[in-house]
Order: C-alpha cells, then sequence, then structure tokens
C-alpha cells in the first residue's frame, strides 16, 4: 500500500503557515472578548434537519453542497456547512434564552461543503463567526459590524469598507416579494434556470445570481428598501446613524442579498480593497425569525461569519507574516553524565516558560552550535565536563556572541532579560 493522501478537498495547514491562523485566531478572541462574547463550541455533526429547516431549501447549500450521510443508526447527519444553524439549535436546547440578554457568543472552526474543489474552494474550511441573541435593538447591529471592522483591522487588513441593507421583516418582506415576482414576470425567457426555480421559491435570491444574463435583467429591479415598514425603515435608519458615530465607512448596497433564507432586516459585507480588487471577507446580518423556527421563544438575533482561508490568503499576499515562536534557548551538553544533567537544565527552563530544545544524539560541540544557531536560539547553554564539576553552565548570546559561565538559577534570569527585546 503506498502512502496514504489527505480526503480531497481538505488540507493540511503545517507550520509556519499556522502561524498565521493561531494570530487571526488570538487577536479574535481578545477583541470578541473586549465586546462581551463568550465562546462556544458546537459539535460539527448535526441532524440534517438542523441545516434544511434553517439555510432553506432553494439555496446552492441545501440543493447540492451538503455533506450529509446515513450512520449506523439510520439517521440523516451533516457535517456542518456553516455555523449559525449549530450556534441556534444549541441556544434553544439548553434554553439559553432564560440566561440575562443579549446572550453573545463566537465559534471558531471548520465547516464542510461538498463542492467542486478548486483555488480558494475547499470542502472542508475554517470559519469565525459571532451570533449575538435577544436584542432587537440597531446598537447591537452596530456593535457587531464595528467590532468586526476592528478585528479586521488589527490583524492587519486595510482598505476596509462594510455594505449594508435591509432585506425587512416577515411583515414588509412578503409585500416585497411580491413586487419582485412582477417585475421578474416578464423577463422569465431571460433568466438562467436557477433563476427560473428561485422565481418561485426565494426571489431575493435571484439578486445575488452571479450569471451574466441575470445581472442584467435585474437592472432597474425594486429594492427591499423602499418598501420596508416604518419600524424597518427606522431600525435601519439607526443603524447608519449609529455606524457614522463609530466611524465606520459604509456604502448601501440594496442589491446584497445574503444567500441564505433565514436572513431578516440588516445585511451586512465586508470587503477589502487592500490587494487592489475587492475582496469580500465576512457577512452577516439579522436572523430574528430562526430561533423561533427552531422551536424556542421570539428572540431576534445577529451574526456574522468570516472565511479563514480568504483572509489568510489576503494577509499573507500582503506580506503580514506572524512571528514563529523564539526558542530561548538550546541546551548544548558533552559527555554522558553531562547530557542527562543537559535535560535537567532543559526540564528547569521549559517550567519557566523558556522555549527550550535539547541535542539528542551525541554529535560534536561544533554541529550541536550549528545546529542551535539554525533554529534561531537565542542562547546557547553549554554542559561539559569541566561545567558538570563546577556545578556552572557555560552560555553564549548568539546576538552578539557575549559569553560566560552562571548557575542554573542566574541562567533563568540571564533568559528573561531581554526576552522581549
Ligand atoms: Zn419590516
Ligand atoms: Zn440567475
Amino acid at each position: 500500500m503506498g502512502p496514504f493522501r489527505a480526503v480531497k478537498g481538505v488540507q493540511d495547514v503545517l507550520p509556519p503557515d499556522v502561524f498565521l491562523w493561531q494570530h487571526i485566531e488570538s487577536i479574535a478572541c481578545d477583541v470578541f472578548r473586549a465586546y462581551g462574547f463568550d465562546e462556544i463550541r458546537p459539535p460539527i455533526l448535526e441532524h440534517t434537519e438542523v441545516f434544511t429547516r434553517s439555510i432553506g431549501q432553494a439555496t446552492d447549500i441545501v440543493d447540492k453542497e451538503m455533506y450529509t450521510f446515513t450512520d449506523k443508526g439510520n439517521r440523516s447527519l451533516t457535517l456542518r456547512p456553516e455555523g449559525t444553524a449549530s450556534v441556534v439549535r444549541a441556544f434553544v436546547q439548553n434554553g439559553m434564552h432564560t440566561l440575562p440578554s443579549p446572550q453573545k457568543l463566537y465559534y471558531m472552526g471548520p465547516m464542510f461543503r461538498y463542492e467542486r474543489p478548486q483555488k480558494g474552494r475547499q470542502r472542508q474550511f475554517h470559519q469565525i463567526g459571532v451570533e449575538a441573541f435577544g436584542i432587537s435593538d440597531p446598537k447591537l447591529d452596530a456593535e457587531v459590524i464595528a467590532m468586526l471592522m476592528e478585528l479586521l483591522r488589527q490583524v492587519g487588513l486595510g482598505g476596509l469598507s462594510c455594505e449594508i441593507n435591509s432585506l425587512g421583516c416577515s411583515k414588509c418582506r412578503p409585500a416585497f416579494r411580491e413586487v419582485l415576482v412582477k417585475f421578474f414576470t416578464p423577463k422569465l425567457g431571460s433568466l438562467c434556470t436557477d433563476c427560473v426555480r428561485r422565481h418561485n421559491e426565494n426571489p431575493l435570491r435571484i439578486l445575488d445570481c452571479k450569471v451574466p444574463g441575470c445581472i442584467k435583467e435585474r437592472k432597474g429591479a425594486p429594492a427591499a428598501t423602499d418598501h420596508l415598514c416604518g419600524e424597518c425603515r427606522e431600525h435601519f435608519e439607526t443603524l447608519q446613524i449609529l455606524l457614522n458615530d463609530l466611524r465606520v465607512s459604509f456604502t448601501l448596497n440594496p442589491e446584497m442579498v445574503r444567500g441564505l433564507d433565514y436572513y431578516t432586516s440588516t445585511a451586512f459585507e465586508v470587503t477589502s480593497t487592500d490587494l487592489g480588487a475587492q475582496n469580500a471577507v465576512a457577512a452577516g446580518g439579522r436572523y430574528d425569525n430562526l430561533v423561533k423556527d427552531f422551536g424556542g421563544p421570539d428572540t431576534p438575533a445577529i451574526g456574522f461569519a468570516l472565511g479563514m482561508e480568504r483572509l489568510v490568503a489576503l494577509l499573507s499576499d500582503k506580506a503580514v507574516s506572524a512571528e514563529a515562536p523564539v526558542l530561548d534557548a538550546y541546551v548544548v551538553s558533552i559527555g554522558k553524565e553531562p547530557v542527562r544533567k543537559g535535560l535537567v537544565i532543559a526540564e528547569r527552563l521549559r517550567m519557566k516558560g523558556f522555549r527550550t530544545e535539547v541535542s539528542y544524539g551525541s554529535s560534536s560541540l561544533k554541529n550541536q552550535m550549528r545546529r542551535a544557531d539554525k533554529l534561531g536560539a537565542r542562547y546557547v547553554i553549554i554542559i561539559g565536563e569541566d561545567e558538570l564539576r563546577e556545578g556552572m553552565l557555560s552560555y553564549k548570546r548568539m546576538s552578539d556572541g557575549a559569553s560566560g559561565k552562571v548557575s542554573a538559577s542566574e541562567a533563568e534570569g540571564l533568559l528573561s532579560t531581554d526576552k522581549n527585546n
């Protein structure tokens, strides 16, 4: 049998690439914490209905892309294609609506879609997302959008802009839907087959179609924002005022509809022009009916998700790199007894938090020094028969070649003095 290969459409993330992933994840945790969000870790596996019910039948995800299988108990299970449905399921199942409002949660992890793998599209991909429950006030919308912008700014992405739209609520959306159906009925012959189907099932999604013929036909299509009820209009206007207060730059995009059925009211998408072209990096919106659809009490909610692969690619192209962990010390030891002592010294330094390597073989002093240099060690600690007898350690500071002898406890002090320089 030949060597194993990863499953088609999934990828390993290896060092040093992983340092950029950790950099983003660590900043995300800090930013989310500052805004009062706590982590939730829902399972990757859900009953298929969790997604068919929420995402909607007439969407590409449910129609074509779900990673669904039947398990040995004859249950239909699906590897999550996105995070929101799982978090809402968990929110309802765990009675989190009884906790103080709002409940603000974030998640990070792999998602799965069964589609043809291509550049930038894998069957296993990763998202960071947030969901906030229990508040319908646009203050929450503004806060969530501002938090997303701050996160992207902190990880090193520039040229950020936010497009916003309002998709209306269960009161005003049906009327808008009728207007859209009427607008597209005489154009049905020129729409793609997907859009002909959407015309019946979810005409809003025609506004989202990427087929050039459909883009042409939807010129002059009615905008959701012209058909909002008083409540939705006020919500949308207040949101814009608050975003201005928070100095979040945004533009109105009446054509933006989120691809999934559950979105209501505020929808937003953040793009970056940092690399010339406009790249979408994150998107989100309100889904005020989803908790109720899942059998919970009427609970407004809003969230967003950002794609890690896209963000990592953008940052890499921009040459934003996260530094590899620095090796504080490399312990060189020569001779049987010194090698044993060297391991004890390394253990002591590691317990103090110093990243420390030892020589595992019995190579020469010269070879060990060369390896220490190759690993970028800040200090080399040397233990030979002399040092063992004296109860001291020799050291060499690699930055300037300074050397001397110290006791084990002095070595710890030496390593910490210029740790962050
Ligand atoms: Zn409305
Ligand atoms: Zn179309």
